[in-house]
């Protein structure tokens, strides 16, 4: 066994080889995998294996397209079978929303060039003779859609990695993992030490004990998992080809062909947990007592769906452990607390997805960042906050039972919450506010007025608190609103270095004089966008940085890469500081009620900040408003929020002025077109692309980047953020609809939409070819899978030329 490796990998299931296997690729070769047991010993042996290539996600679809078309490749290319049927997956809705999910995954489909398209009945007939399509309103086919042999894959991924010159150990566990001052590590066996440059934890059902090694503890918790496969059908038998799969996920199952029979499984109401204080280090190829009463329910459905499966014997009951995390999306990426220590882990449906992740590990370790955004997989999106053991199971649970069920946008799922709360909460409650989750706090969305529905509805079209959204809106823009921005993330930055430290690290050069803010990217490894903040100078050596809540995890691995000067301390703040923002036409009127500082635009202008007093709390006021209206931003301590809530909702009375949700926040960013991270900014874009490069100062020095930023600022863009009018009365755009030119060329995708109710028009911010983007440009965007005419605003419909922000 080597005892220096760039990577040692431990976990020999689908994933780890996968990884293996594409570090090799990327010409990591110096690397090894270590396995306790056999390869594929963990929940990789007894798969169902299906695969799938669309996902409502658009960068898991990208993923998953590639791992099914990486299969083929990797039989050619190893000489080992991967067992690839690919008859193709017929894709059921039930119900109008289950439709518009299908409609709009397809219209996704043709901008990606993915193959996924309608089929009629008689078509699903001619391709499924044992189905009943009684009850269906609309029939997708894949074509690509099949399944794989779970251990074929797995080995396919191995000999292609050893091919490359890395080595694997089977009945080798890792025993520990010791991280030595330099950020390298020392991984022990019982065969002996590797000291490896980077540990990448692929343990699967065991990834939590292997994190523990490491001091890290990760929201994980096993499930059972049942499916079963049933004696030959004779009509299969007698079929002479393959059958497609079915995925009827209104019916909570999954169905496909195995050998001359089928094999049914499913995501039961009445789940399991499995080892939920840790996987048992002795667990191998063992599998549960069969429990096939549990999923009866989802197994009727079948059979009314495909008759033969009543009537067929049942072969074999495989009913085995899989490990989840709280939104059944991997817990992904290199550990921000721990140099060098990569996770792969919680990986639900593995076999659509291995050679994506495979990709995408290998990229950010060998070359510091993926190519593609993958924030939804990042496990910095999830805080230590989600360690708590009443979340894991709450989510996971409600993951699990509904596991088929739509995701809808704006969707907010109950389970497991609250985790973190602010002081303000019970109050906010008690207004009718209706919450959101963000990195773990709950934040209001809407406030429900008397005789308003308390409880959201969800789907595609446009949802109960549309109006109410509407409402304070309206009201922000007429007279003030108060939006509780306590979820956005806030640090701190003291000492003598602190100028320094923040021009190191960001892009835009700070501010020179105490009062002043600026707004600047942070720049990713590739030169895109990994983060916007504003800064705000709060005295000689003092600064104030505020940024995305949802991000503050994954921006700790970018301050970290920036030493701090000797002297210079940086801090969170969000746990201890709220915040409100204060805005619309009326706001300085109401804010100056409750002041004694002078807010007129001469002494406090836009940009500006300054620390007062408001209705006797101290607050860190700053002149900028992400609604783009006439507001402040004011920070104070978290045990102030509750009298400063209570001052700014009293003032406001007197205004017609009060509560306005996050919900209107989107809406009213996008009335003005302001990006936001994690959906118009991400690393995939570069700064030129959005806009953002004009905040860019090469002329002050080096900053974090600067180079990968040079490397393509000299290109030109290759998609434009855009803002769109767009002629839609039912829906409104959320995020990921195709665009097309009107002859029905794809051009880009929606990165957010709401209604603009001040405006009078549905609009959505994405992102066009540059060639396209142009003021004027008409285009079709597909809203509910349908063409809706849409038109490229060269302006902002909201205050075009700022005035109102600048009053
Ligand atoms: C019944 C069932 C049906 C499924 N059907 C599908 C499906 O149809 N489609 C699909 O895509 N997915 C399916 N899955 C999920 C799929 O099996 C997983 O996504 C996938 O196997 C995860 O692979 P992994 O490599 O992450 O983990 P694992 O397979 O659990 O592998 C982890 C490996 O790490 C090793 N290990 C652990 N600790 C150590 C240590 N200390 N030292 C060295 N090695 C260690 C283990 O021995 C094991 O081999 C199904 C799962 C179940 C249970």
């Amino acid at each position: 066994m080597r005892q220096h490796a760039q990577a040692v990998v431990i976990g020999g299931g689908l994933v780890g080889c996968s990884i293996l296997y594409h570090l090799t690729k990327m010409g990591w070769t110096d690397v090894v995998l270590l396995e306790r047991d056999e390869l594929t010993s963990g929940s990789t042996w007894h798969a169902a294996a299906n695969i799938h290539g669309l996902h409502d996600s658009t960068n898991i679809s990208r993923i998953q397209h590639y791992t099914m078309k990486l299969y083929k490749e990797l039989e050619k290319e190893t000489g080992q079978g991967c067992g690839v049927f690919q008859p193709g997956s017929l894709y059921l809705a039930q119900t109008e929303a289950r439709e518009h999910q299908l409609r709009i995954q397809a219209a996704k489909a043709r901008r990606y060039g993915m193959s996924f398209h309608e089929v009629t009945r008689a078509e699903a007939e001619k391709l499924h003779p044992l189905a009943n399509f009684e009850g269906i309103r609309c029939i997708m086919y894949e074509p690509d859609g099949g399944n794989v042999d779970p251990s074929g894959v797995t080995m396919a991924y191995a000999a292609g990695a050893r091919q490359r010159g890395a080595e694997i150990h089977r009945f080798t566990p890792v025993t520990a993992t010791e991280q030595r001052p330099d950020g390298t590590w020392t991984v022990r066996t019982p065969s002996g030490d590797i000291h490896a440059q980077w540990v990448v934890n692929a343990a699967g059902l065991w990834a939590r004990e292997v994190a523990a090694m490491a001091g890290l503890k990760l929201p994980l918790i096993p499930t059972e998992h049942q499916y079963f496969v049933t004696e030959t059908i004779p009509e299969i038998a007698a079929l002479g080809r393959r059958l497609p799969s079915l995925a009827d996920r209104d019916g909570e199952y999954y169905l496909r062909q195995e050998g001359q029979g089928l094999l049914i499984g499913a995501y039961e109401k009445d789940m399991k947990f499995w080892a939920e204080d840790g996987t048992p280090q002795d667990f191998g190829h063992e599998l549960f007592p069969d429990d096939l009463e549990r999923i009866e329910e989802n197994m009727m459905r079948a059979i009314n769906r495909v008759p033969a499966i009543g009537t067929a014997g049942v072969k074999r009951v495989i009913n085995g452990p899989m490990i989840w995390s709280p939104d059944s999306a991997a817990l992904f990426g290199p550990v921000p607390e721990l140099k060098n220590y990569f996770c792969c882990c919680g990986i639900i449906p593995g076999f659509s997805q291995s050679g994506g992740l495979g990709k995408l590990s290998a990229e950010w370790i060998v070359e510091g960042e993926p190519t593609l955004d993958l924030f939804a997989w990042d496990l910095a999106r999830f805080g230590l906050w989600a360690n708590s053991a009443g979340f894991i199971k709450g989510r996971v649970r409600d993951q699990y039972s509904n596991r088929f069920k739509i995701h809808f946008p704006n969707e907010e799922r109950m389970a497991g919450r609250p985790v973190r709360t602010r002081p303000a909460y019970e109050m906010q409650k008690g207004m009718g506010a209706l919450f959101g989750l963000n990195f773990g706090w709950e934040h209001p969305l809407w406030y429900a007025k008397e005789g308003e529905p308390k409880e959201e509805t969800y789907g595609f079209v446009r949802q109960n608190w549309w109006k109410p959204v509407g409402r304070e809106v309206r009201m922000l823009r007429d007279t003030a609103g108060i939006i509780d921005i306590s979820n956005f993330a806030k640090y701190e930055v003291k000492g003598p270095g602190a100028e320094e430290w923040l021009n190191r690290l960001l892009a835009n050069r700070m501010p020179t004089q105490t009062g002043r803010s600026c707004l600047t990217p942070l720049i990713g490894k590739r030169g895109g966008i990994a983060g916007d903040f504003t800064v705000t100078r709060l005295g000689e050596e003092e600064f104030l940085i505020v940024g995305s809540g949802m991000a503050e995890r994954y921006h700790m691995r970018f301050f970290d890469a920036v030493p701090l000067p000797a002297g210079t301390a940086f801090r969170s703040l969000t746990q201890t500081m709220c915040g409100f923002n204060v805005a619309g036409p009326k706001s300085r009127e109401l804010l100056q009620r409750l002041t004694n500082a002078d807010l007129s635009a001469a002494s406090f202008p836009f940009m500006r900040s300054q620390r007062i007093t408001v209705a006797g709390v101290d607050v860190v006021a700053i002149r900028v408003s992400f609604t783009g209206d006439l507001g402040w931003e004011l920070h104070c301590d978290e045990k102030d929020q509750v009298a400063l809530y209570s001052a700014l909702l009293k003032a406001g009375e007197d205004f017609a002025a009060g509560p306005v949700g996050s919900r209107a926040l989107m809406s009213l960013r996008i009335e003005k077109g302001y990006g936001s991270w994690g959906r118009e900014y991400s690393p995939e874009y570069w700064p030129q692309e959005v806009a953002l490069d004009r905040l860019i100062k090469l002329d002050k020095g080096d900053f974090l980047n600067r180079d990968a930023y040079l490397e393509i600022a000299q290109k030109p863009a290759r998609e434009k953020l855009s803002m769109f009018r767009i002629d839609a009365v039912e829906a409104d755009a959320s995020g990921g609809e195709p665009i097309f030119l009107p002859d029905g060329t794809p051009v880009g995708q929606v990165s957010s939409g709401a209604y603009g109710y001040s405006v009078g028009h549905s609009l959505a911010l994405g992102y066009v070819r540059a060639d396209v983007a142009t003021g004027g440009q008409k285009f079709t965007i597909a809203i509910l899978g349908r063409p809706h005419e849409a038109e490229l605003l060269e302006k902002p419909l909201f205050d075009p030329d700022g005035v109102r922000l600048r009053s």
